[in-house]
């Protein structure tokens, strides 16, 4: 074909101008217009200097966004969507705010008073609209302690049920027994049943939980609540988010799910989804989730998992990758310390015995597989470290970004470690924020509590640092967590260690291109840059000029996902923007290891979570909840 003949039509081309693009990528870190053609960025500099890609297309300039900062997509790399979906829908009255769906906030009741005056507004505007009144967040210590009979008094005619803030109580009024079938003989002995006072907790609240799941997992309700998580994601300005528990209830039903709820929907979010190796290899066994240290066939779930890989789709993508876990959660201080261990001898927990996780990485680092591992206390970090290293030497890999997540408490050593051995972190640094003053009286000591999370050394050691919400546990707000790392405040205002902070660019790759590196995909997203997806966040204000103490004051305006423009209807800040850090009155306490030793960590509820919502799904509890 002579170069004269008629070539063929040239796809559009379209300029978004902006005051400002920062592009997170080194060679190239700031400009002024991306040009964009379909889904993918084709050119970044300034509206004038694209000729190369002008000729023989038509070219739109877009510059809606001309007086606004652009960002790569931010990306979450840790997120729980099926705890979203089951949680989002309830009425959220918790001791400290969160975002609601809706772009409104739930605002923190913190005391007995402000409580009760919420919880009567909302059953005052609900009761006989809903079947179910269900509310999540109270906490005892903050709220006062409400019995049945008050719950009886407050709610007469309608079930009412409040989830407890940490997951691990449920308090419900006489109406709510009636229709959950909970008998007085089927609870009598139970030494975690208080019948009296209509309170089900740890393991007791399996008799409750289990017979209301049926109706949280309707379509209803789950696929509602998903739909929720998502707009809290877009008001976060994520475009990506990292599913880490995929097919811990059913693959098919949260495929299902996510394609009702986010693609047909047409909405801006993409997830990645990675995949639980205790529950694929389980199902694929035939084996019920048992202890810590119950074998668990890796290599039959791994055949499942191959299957699973080809099922993505334009907004669904399936990791080659798995997740498994160590010790305890954070929030229930039941991670697993080492030398000095806890100040008041208590000790952790583990979620996965240091043998059955290193079966677990031996079986996936062979199947060159990206591997996962849930991480917090030291301790925790060497059985990770031991099975990584064994690993390595058995089947030396580059590259394989065996992923530690997390990361609670760890020593310096540790850091240099996971450098020599090639690993990455993704860690939640609202840990710091929410627990660094209560665990230097509890626990911890003055010293490790203030070493909470420690990024500053990891990075400096050579390790990639993103950041998570591991959403419900922190709220799905990126530039919150920057901020969050980068500033090392805590509740009360005070900077902890501040020698562990990152540089404003650190905090900022945590929350784009080392938030991609981390899953696998920053040839495709986190940056902005020629060939890869046209992912932006639409920022109201340049964080290089607001500086790291502004990072959570920025407004998000909306995201530009796959090339595609999509502004929020307001502009969205966190929860935690512009007001005083000390206000929250949250007096929190680590729930008590004696009564959890089975079921006291927040993955473990994750895991009990799973568990009640497959046997929802299968039948095998009370389908219908009858009156
Ligand atoms: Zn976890
Ligand atoms: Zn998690």
């Amino acid at each position: 074909m002579s170069p004269s003949a008629a070539q063929p039509e040239r796809a559009p081309l379209t300029i978004y101008t902006a005051r400002r693009v920062v592009t997170m990528d080194e060679s190239l870190p700031e400009a002024t217009a991306i040009g964009v053609i379909g889904d993918r960025i084709v050119c970044v500099g300034d509206a004038d200097g694209m000729q190369a890609w002008r000729e023989g297309r038509k070219v739109t300039v877009d510059d809606r966004l001309k007086d606004r900062v652009l960002l790569p997509g931010f990306i979450d790399n840790h997120v729980h969507p099926f705890l979203g979906a089951l949680l989002l829908p309830t009425e959220i009255i918790a001791p400290e705010d969160w975002r609601r769906p809706d772009g409104g906030v739930a605002r923190a009741a913190n005391n007995p008073r402000e409580y009760l005056e919420r919880l009567k507004a909302w059953i005052a505007d609900r009761a006989g609209k809903d079947e179910w009144l269900i509310s999540w967040g109270y906490q005892p210590p903050v709220h006062g302690k409400l019995t049945r009979r008050d719950l009886d008094a407050l709610c007469p005619d309608a079930p009412l049920l409040l989830q407890q803030r940490s997951f691990h109580e449920v308090f419900v009024n006489t109406r709510a027994m009636e229709k959950l079938g909970v008998r007085r003989d089927m609870v009598a002995g139970h030494p975690q049943v208080n019948w009296e006072d209509g309170h089900f907790f740890e393991t007791g609240r399996w008799l409750a939980m289990h017979r209301l799941m049926p109706w949280q997992m309707r379509k209803e309700w789950y696929h509602r609540g998903l739909g929720m998580l998502a707009q809290l994601c877009m008001q976060g300005g994520l475009t990506t988010i990292g599913d880490q528990l995929f097919g811990a209830v059913d693959p098919e039903y949260e495929l299902a799910a996510i394609d009702a709820e986010i693609e047909s929907k047409r909405l801006p979010l993409r997830v990645v989804n990675v995949l639980d190796a205790r529950n694929f290899g389980n199902r694929a066994a035939g084996v019920k989730v048992g202890p810590p240290d119950q074998p668990i066939d890796f290599e039959k779930g791994l055949a499942v998992m191959e299957r699973m890989l080809a099922r993505g789709t334009r907004q669904v993508k399936f990791a080659r990758a798995v997740k498994l876990f160590a010790d305890g959660a954070m929030f229930s201080q039941l991670m697993q310390l080492g030398s000095p261990g806890y100040a008041d001898g208590h000790h952790g927990e583990w979620l996965m015995s240091p043998e059955v996780l290193a079966a677990g990485v031996r079986t996936f680092w062979r199947a060159g597989f990206q591997i996962h591992v849930h991480v917090n206390g030291d301790a925790g970090m060497d059985a990770v470290l031991s099975a990584l290293e064994a690993a390595q030497r058995e089947v030396p890999r580059l590259d394989h970004r065996f992923t530690v997540h997390h990361l609670g408490f760890h020593a310096a050593a540790q850091s240099r470690r996971l450098a020599a051995l090639g690993a990455v972190a993704s860690v939640n640094p609202y840990y710091l924020h929410a627990l660094g003053d209560a665990y230097s009286v509890l626990g911890l000591g003055s010293d490790r509590a203030s070493q909470i999370v420690r990024a500053g050394s990891l990075v400096r050691a050579g390790v990639p640092v993103s950041f998570h919400s591991d959403y419900p546990m922190a709220p799905t707000e990126p530039l919150f967590l920057a901020w969050c790392a980068a500033t090392r405040r805590t509740r009360s205002g005070r900077v902890a260690a501040p020698t562990e902070r990152l540089t404003l660019e650190q905090a900022l790759r945590g929350i784009t291109i080392d938030a991609a590196h981390a899953l696998f995909i920053d040839h495709e997203i986190g940056s902005i840059a020629a060939g890869k997806r046209a992912d932006f966040t639409v920022l109201g204000e340049n964080p290089r000029d607001a500086g790291p103490e502004r990072l959570k004051d920025i407004p998000i305006l909306g995201t530009v996902f796959d090339g595609e423009l999509r502004l929020l209807p307001n502009p969205a800040t966190s929860v935690h923007a512009a007001r005083a850090m000390a206000r929250s009155a949250l007096a929190y306490r680590p729930v008590d290891p004696a009564c959890c030793a089975t079921a006291g960590d927040h993955c473990d509820v994750i895991r009990e979570f799973a568990h009640w919502a497959r046997q929802a799904l299968l039948g095998q509890y009370p389908k219908r909840v009858t009156s």
